[in-house]
């Protein structure tokens, strides 16, 4: 490959600007050369002709591994490598062990090199520590006639404890369209379910909530319990993961019957992406009955969830799997943002209830902590009650919390969702399946 061969490819384009060979041929050669930021830009082109066009994709995805633009290669890998294609199975593991996760690295290239072992590398293999005629399942361990599936712990029984939230939405600051959604969604149809049948509507399905951490995301769903009286259960993953295949998804179906042996109640899944992942840290095949298992239970036909009002929540939607998001099942999926200035100013609020305060300004506060999740607001709070505390032990006198108390005591605490929105501004811009993220990118004024 030369300069010339380059330039001829070029004037064959400006001939014909619709051959998507030719553009395939034309990035193929440019990557090859090392031209990688040029790559990138005129990947991009094309992508705005063939935006589906493999052999693109992965040219782009390839221009930014090669200029060291990790997080953007990594998405575009990450959804590629879904559709199980082998050479992009070996780029998401090169990308993986490039982010420190040797693990899952290995098992997408050996589900490469099962599908294609042409493909093999020997740098990939040493680094890996694959070896090349050892591509069989070595992820499981029988016994005593029981299959042990690699990572997750034993557990017995998977009694969870209920809660009686004495929160409700009063609690919660901010978030009106997420409360307004639960209402309609889950509380309406428990409190007036004749109304509902008047209009063929039928309950069930659940809702997922997905942002940045801290947001409030548990808090809402407790708060929903407590808003309907309700009993509250709230899963977390290693609630549900057995080492024991099979015995998850028996977790797992404890949990829902307890829930509907316990009706109403707010069963909460959080950090649900973890249990539909493709990047599980069980077998591939594990992970799918356990997934199976969760989208059976959710479409309640065995069993009737009548009274089970389900929520979920991520912070990791991209890695949740697809048929979560099918009608029945989590077919409202929210982006729960950051609180706004008013929100954050109510937050604030909330969490001084009952504390001496020299009437400070919450307003002119809320504004000032731009990118501060609840979870910091709260921490804010604490530090500035802390901070009088000591004072006090000081001088002997209890002192009021004035605004600058929360200023000062924000200095200390970095705003958390920024770097979200670093990954998810990636999703959203390379991998927005069907405008899941559009809620994002408006929030990020991208759209
Ligand atoms: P993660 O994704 O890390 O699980 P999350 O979105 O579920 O986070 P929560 O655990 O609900 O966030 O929030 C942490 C704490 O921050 C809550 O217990 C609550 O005290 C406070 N908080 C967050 N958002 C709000 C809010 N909107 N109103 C009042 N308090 C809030």
């Amino acid at each position: 490959m030369n300069d010339a061969s380059l330039k001829a490819l070029r004037e064959a384009l400006a001939h014909s600007p619709d051959n998507a060979p030719l553009w395939r041929h034309h990035s193929e050669t440019q990557l090859a050369m090392g031209r990688f930021d040029e790559a990138e830009r005129e990947i991009r082109v094309a992508l705005a002709k063939w935006p589906e066009d493999l052999e693109l994709k992965l040219g782009l995805c390839s221009s930014f591994y090669r200029q060291g633009k990790n997080a953007e290669a990594l998405v575009i890998a990450e959804a590629l490598a879904k559709s199980g294609v082998p050479r992009a199975l070996i780029m998401h593991a090169r990308l993986l062990l490039r982010a420190g996760n040797a693990e899952l690295a290995a098992r997408q290239y050996r589900r490469a090199l099962d599908d294609d072992p042409k493909l093999a590398d020997d740098d990939l293999s040493e680094r890996l520590g694959v070896r090349l005629d050892a591509a069989e399942d070595e992820d499981a361990e029988i016994v005593d006639g029981r299959v042990r599936a690699q990572g997750g712990e034993t557990k017995s029984g998977a009694a969870m404890e209920i809660e009686r939230p004495s929160v409700g939405f009063a609690d919660v600051g901010g978030m009106e369209n997420v409360k307004e959604e639960i209402r309609l969604k889950i509380i309406y149809p428990l409190t007036h379910p004749e109304v509902y049948k008047a209009y063929g509507k039928q309950a069930g399905g659940g809702i997922l909530m997905y942002g940045p951490p801290g947001c409030g995301k548990t808090h809402l769903a407790r708060a929903t319990a407590g808003e309907v009286k309700a009993g509250f259960i709230a899963v977390g993953i290693s609630d549900v993961l057995d080492m024991w295949i099979g015995q998850s998804e028996r977790n797992l179906h404890e949990i829902f019957e307890q829930a509907r042996a316990s009706k109403p109640c707010v069963l909460f899944f959080d950090e649900v992406d973890a249990l539909g992942a493709s990047r599980t840290d069980m077998r591939q095949s594990a992970g799918r009955q356990l997934i199976n298992q969760f989208l059976s239970e959710l479409d309640g036909v065995q069993y009737s969830n009548e009274g089970v009002l389900i929520l979920a929540a991520t912070n990791a939607p991209w890695h949740l799997d697809s048929a979560f998001r099918r009608p029945g099942r989590f077919d409202r999926i929210i982006f729960v943002p950051p609180p706004d200035d008013v929100a954050r100013a109510e937050i604030l609020r909330l969490h001084t209830r009952g504390k001496p305060l020299a009437d400070p300004d919450f307003e002119h506060a809320g504004k000032k902590l731009d990118g501060f999740s609840g979870a910091d607001l709260k921490a804010v709070v604490d530090v500035a009650i802390e901070e009088k505390l000591r004072e006090a032990m000081k001088t002997g006198k209890p002192a009021p919390l004035t605004t600058k108390d929360l200023l000062n005591a924000a200095k200390k605490q970095k705003p958390s969702t920024k770097e979200w929105f670093a990954t998810a501004k990636n999703y959203a811009l390379y991998s927005n399946q069907g405008g899941l993220y559009d809620d994002v990118l408006r929030h990020l004024k991208l759209k």
